[in-house]
């Protein structure tokens, strides 16, 4: 084997072993090496290595199996930070996390949608803040998520932000002179689908739908564990699926598209108008009462969300789909109106077996998507020994 090939397999069996410590920590080099397949010496020097860069430490003694208890490996969560933002159209979520994703600080602004100078200060600043709650670490913060409501190309350049035209590539640079951090930009939707994945209560996700409804409505897809992207990176966008071929002009340039008819904004518009409080709570509020047309409203937006689920689940068979909306999550029965929808509109012959769970992270499902990728890129870099 040559010189470079040498370099290579050393590489992989460091991030097989780190792998390895973090999803069955704490374990012993014995037990690593047994699950690996790599030899005692291996794993041995290996492990020298990443705990002399305090990626892992040694933590107390674990069951013997004969002879002396073995020095049990943890990976160090601690070692570094990373934030996570997820610009939505009209609100914006910073998080703090360590490398296992938890949730160190975790900040919320309402936002006007066509302010956009408040937007970009608002995500400065909540960045800001969150770096100030950073806990001393060994690599401090290893990078920023950004994830947004419109088209991110595979090369994580902005293409389109439809309901948000924020000056993303400029704040990009902005965020990476200020920090001297990576940053990385996502679709919403394929971060929450990330988040969940990592994250979430919804178990293993092998063919799972992302469902994000908010102003818009996107879906992050996950094959085979995977984002599914599309050549350029612009998959998910169901929510300019017609539903109507006749029905009112989209701006997207279809007509009918579902968006228009299950969105936040489309069905409970008449909400946004007339009063200065957030659209959650105003719902809230007349629900609690029991207003009659509030509940109708909601059975409305369950038929609307059905209609187009029909249409997802027929095309593409997932096992899991995972509903991400902040009303669906305050009133969970909306989901006995989006499955009814469902059944109705499907012979019981042509209906695949699907689940349908609400977000388990809710309104953090993206932004915890976002740190992630970033908690990943970190270990990728770091197993380059780029540190
Ligand atoms: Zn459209």
């Amino acid at each position: 084997m040559n010189t470079a090939d040498q370099a290579l397999v050393k590489k992989m069996n460091k991030a097989l072993i780190l792998e390895q410590i973090i999803a069955n920590a704490p374990v012993s080099r014995a037990k690593l090496s047994e699950i690996t397949g790599l030899n005692k010496s291996t794993v041995s020097s290996q492990v020298s290595s990443l705990l002399q860069r305090d990626i892992i430490f040694e933590t107390g003694r674990g069951q013997s199996s004969g002879g002396r208890r073995p020095v049990m490996l943890k990976f160090n969560r601690k070692a570094g930070y990373a934030i996570g933002a997820d610009i939505g159209t009209n609100y914006i979520i910073v998080v703090l996390t360590d490398l296992e994703g938890e949730i160190i600080e975790q900040y919320e602004r309402e936002l006007d949608e066509t302010d956009i100078p408040a937007t970009e200060q608002a995500l400065i600043e909540l960045i800001g803040l969150a770096t100030l709650k950073m806990p001393d670490s060994h690599y401090g913060l290893t990078g920023i998520g950004v994830c947004v409501p419109g088209l991110v190309d595979n090369d994580r350049n902005i293409v389109f932000t439809p309901n948000k035209p924020i000056h993303l590539l400029q704040m990009k640079s902005l965020l990476e002179k200020a920090y001297n951090v990576p940053v990385f930009v996502e679709n919403e939707a394929n971060a929450g689908a990330i988040g969940e994945r990592e994250y979430g209560h919804s178990g293993h996700l092998e063919h799972a739908i992302f469902v994000s409804i908010n102003a818009g409505i996107g879906l992050g897809i996950l094959m085979n564990g995977k984002l599914f992207r599309g050549v350029q990176g612009f998959s998910g966008e169901a929510g300019h699926m017609s539903i109507d071929m006749n029905g009112p002009l989209c701006r997207c340039g279809n007509k009918g598209c579902w968006e228009l008819y299950a969105s936040e904004r489309a069905v409970f518009s008449p909400y946004l108008s007339h009063t200065k409080a957030p659209l959650y709570q105003t719902v809230k509020e007349l629900a609690d009462h029991g207003d009659q047309k509030m509940l109708e409203t909601f059975e409305t937006f369950g038929f609307y969300i059905g209609v187009g689920l029909v249409n997802i689940i027929r095309t593409l068979n997932p096992e899991t789909i995972i509903l991400r909306n902040t009303i669906v999550e305050s009133y969970p029965a909306i989901v006995d109106s989006i499955k009814k929808t469902i059944s109705s509109r499907s012979k019981k012959e042509a209906l695949t077996d699907y689940r349908l769970n609400i977000s388990s992270l809710g309104r953090t499902a993206s932004s915890l998507g976002v740190s992630y990728i970033v908690i990943e890129r970190f270990l990728e870099r770091f197993i380059d020994e780029q540190f």
